[in-house]
């Protein structure tokens, strides 16, 4: 019998997550609180651009006060760190999100360690990373956020599953492992100097791809039935590859007739086939990233005034 894998719908999670945050603004309200994200863009680099526009449009749709600010591509390290300085002082901003990568002169790492970690809506200050660690209260990277939230909404097990991460960035892979472990997962983290890599994730029931290299896990590297979550976005130019990953799918095909180019995760589609469950690429992780960040900034607005969360 053909297998039929579930679908993993991160744009309705996302949703339901969004409408959970608009409610709990709409509390806030009540109490006199209004949660706040500043945002900053440095220069021009069209990707940032169209992220942060969409940061902006949500907070506008659930009802966060939000400001961007753009300085040009000329800022100085010293000058940023006199911007998140004041931004940490204002008592109606209570997240700050840096948006990467930022120019080469600026020291990115000073920058996000200059954030108030109360503030630290991304999850990147080391402080965050340490509660995450410690299982404390705090703000937790989006992606690997959604990740979870993504399993438990859809009633899949995580305490006890064999969960394999593949990447250890401090963005996406090492959160994502830590969480793992938190929610009693047994975790293994892989990279670029792990040896045999598909003896390992065959192993995995719960199988977190996060690498930034087009469909590279394959159905030989993926136990029947396992749940994989796609964490990659990868854009692929090349007509002979889209066909390869994709068959003669319409859809793609359609849109790399319009676009010149489509979206691969890291996992390839053939391996989603013998999955019990799966992240598609786009519509997976990456449709949970900005409903995350929305609920970091109302966890900032409500932890800064001691406001207990709803969970
Ligand atoms: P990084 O480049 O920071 O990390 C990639 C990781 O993959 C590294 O740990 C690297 O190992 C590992 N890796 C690379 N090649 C191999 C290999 N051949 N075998 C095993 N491991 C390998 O990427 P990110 O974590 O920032 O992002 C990963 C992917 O997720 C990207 O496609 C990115 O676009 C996407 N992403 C999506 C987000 C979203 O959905 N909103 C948000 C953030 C990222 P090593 O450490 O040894 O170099």
């Amino acid at each position: 019998m053909k297998n039929v894998p579930r679908l993993l719908d991160g744009v309705a999670i996302a949703s339901a997550i969004k409408a959970e945050v608009a409610l709990e603004v709409k509390e806030l309200a009540g109490k006199g609180v209004v949660p706040g994200l500043a945002v900053i863009l440095v220069g021009h680099v069209p990707a940032s651009e169209i992220y942060v526009r969409s940061k902006v449009k949500t907070c506008g749709e659930l009802g966060i006060y939000s400001e961007m600010l753009t300085p040009p591509e000329s800022i100085t390290t010293d000058e940023m760190l006199a911007l998140v300085a004041e931004l940490n002082a204002r008592p109606e901003i209570d997240g700050i999100l840096i948006q990467l990568p930022l120019p080469k002169h600026v020291d990115t790492k000073r920058l996000l360690e200059a954030v108030s970690p109360d503030k630290d809506v991304d999850g990147f200050h080391p402080v965050n990373a340490g509660r995450l660690q410690a299982g404390q209260p705090g703000l937790a990277p989006c992606t690997p956020a959604g990740i979870i939230e993504i399993l438990k909404r859809s009633n899949l097990p995580i305490a006890g599953q064999n969960a394999v991460v593949v990447g250890r960035s401090d963005i996406v892979g090492k959160p994502a492992a830590m969480m793992l472990l938190n929610a009693s997962a047994t975790v293994t983290v892989c990279h670029s100097k792990t040896r045999d890599l598909p003896k390992i994730t065959r192993e995995a029931d719960l199988l977190v791809a996060a690498i930034g290299r087009a469909g590279f896990v394959t159905p030989e590297m993926v136990k029947p039935g396992a749940t994989l979550i796609d964490v990659g976005i990868n854009r692929v130019t090349d007509a002979a590859e889209v066909k390869e990953f994709f068959d003669s799918d319409p859809a793609r095909e359609a849109t790399f007739a319009k676009r010149g180019s489509v979206v691969v995760g890291d996992i390839h589609p053939k391996a989603f086939e013998i999955a019990g469950a799966y992240t598609p690429v786009p519509g997976g992780v990456g449709a949970l990233t900005i409903a995350m960040l929305m609920h970091n900034t109302v966890k900032a607005a409500k932890l800064r005034r001691g406001i207990a969360m709803e969970k």
